[in-house]
């Protein structure tokens, strides 16, 4: 879209989905001009974002067996499977209940590194979380579809009689509700003294996200409600979450000495990995995060190159269900400036500043970064300004 001044800039908004299918993805294939400009655009705008067909079908199985495709519904938040009364699919008109997200980085430091305890404590957070899923489910008990007549009237979200209470939409499947997790990489790091993609604490990373799965499963066969595991996006959270650790724990190095704490299953953003390994290796996860994740990878500017970017596309068709590329196209109104504006400390401070004429007027700056699953444009708290600056390319 164009800015104020009339320049082609990449929005916020809207967000695309691109589904990769088998005639789109291979030379050759009837739509594979199509998957060509959408890796275009991806090179200089970031969007569209990906969806791999192939590995939607074998993760979103339905209760007959059907593997199912269909996007997130935010920036990452997905459905569970679901067929209706007539045996069709849907998801249009279905919605969440609300997230409540656990500090596994917590859980961690509160166990003190003891394996025993973090097992307890973590049952105990668990259950926490629980009760505050709990309680936003319960607010909605018992609402009248008069409430919000659009939403469950009028069809955006059902189509409810006046006076109609809301409560059969909260029970078996037709809407989802959340248990979000945050810092896996710093959870295990403190525990086992390694990154979660090194063999030795890859094992201990997805018991952690096994055992979630598990309690979702647990509430939900005892209150017919679709619990799901969710990557939470943590778009500010993430600087919330590190002060927090911070003023409980202090500062302890390569855990809580960030101002940030890395996304969901996420790969640390300053750990050196190439773009298909991280794929790969995050994919795992993704898998054990079905109420949303997504993954990314960063590259540097890829217009001149968009065969590697086409390479990528199709190594995500064949083992990551759904997965976006980070690059920058940032702009600086005041000397035309269109590469990457940089990121530079002043006083303690991260501030944006044009490498070429110094601008730091963030009013006449156009910059676009990957927040989590959306795009961000309207500059961000220092922590998330911190993770940013230190995110390593991928490619
Ligand atoms: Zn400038």
């Amino acid at each position: 879209m164009k800015n104020e001044q009339g320049v082609w800039i990449t929005p916020a908004f809207p967000k695309l989905i691109y589904v990769l299918e088998e005639d789109n993805v291979r030379p050759g294939t009837p739509y594979y001009y199509l998957t060509e400009l959408a890796a275009k655009c991806t090179a200089k705008r970031m969007v569209p974002d990906y969806i791999s067909e192939k590995k939607m079908l074998e993760l979103k199985v339905d209760k007959n067996g059907e593997g199912h495709c269909y996007t997130c519904m935010g920036c990452r938040s997905f459905l569970t499977p679901y067929v209706d009364e007539n045996g069709k699919p849907k998801y249009y008109g279905r919605f969440n209940q609300g997230v409540v997200t656990i500090n596994l980085v917590d859980v961690a430091l509160s166990s003190g590194g003891d394996f025993e305890k973090f097992w307890d404590i973590f049952e105990d957070r668990l259950e926490l979380c629980h009760r505050g899923l709990q309680a936003r489910h319960n607010r909605l008990v018992g609402t009248p579809s008069d409430a919000a007549p659009i939403l469950w009237q009028y069809g955006a979200l059902a189509r409810l009689k006046k006076g109609e209470k809301i409560d059969k939409l909260l029970y078996g499947g037709y809407s989802t509700i959340s248990l979000g997790y945050a810092g896996l990489y710093e959870c295990v790091k403190y525990m086992t003294g390694k990154s979660h993609t090194d063999p030795a604490a890859k094992p201990f990373a997805l018991q952690v996200m096994q055992k979630m799965n598990d309690k979702c499963k647990e509430w939900k066969a005892a209150e017919n409600m679709d619990y799901s595991l969710y990557g939470t996006p943590l778009e500010s959270t993430t600087y919330k979450f590190a002060k927090s650790l911070q003023k409980r724990f202090g500062l302890i190095p390569g855990i809580t000495d960030k101002n940030y704490i890395t996304n969901s299953y996420h790969v640390h953003v300053t750990e050196q990995i190439d773009a298909f390994t991280k794929l790969k290796f995050e994919s795992e996860f993704q898998q054990l995060s079905p109420g949303g994740a997504i993954s990314y990878v960063e590259v540097p500017n890829m217009q001149d190159n968009l065969e590697a970017v086409m390479s990528v596309l199709q190594f995500i068709y064949d083992n990551i269900m759904y997965a976006e590329l980070n690059t920058k196209s940032d702009y600086c109104q005041c000397c035309g400036y269109d590469g990457e504006v940089q990121i530079v400390e002043d006083d303690g401070k991260l501030v944006w500043q044009c490498p070429k004429c110094g601008n730091r007027d963030q009013n006449k700056l156009n910059v676009a970064r990957r927040t989590c699953g959306y795009i961000g444009t309207q500059f961000w708290n220092q922590g998330r300004t911190q993770e940013i600056k230190d995110r390593v390319l991928h490619l």
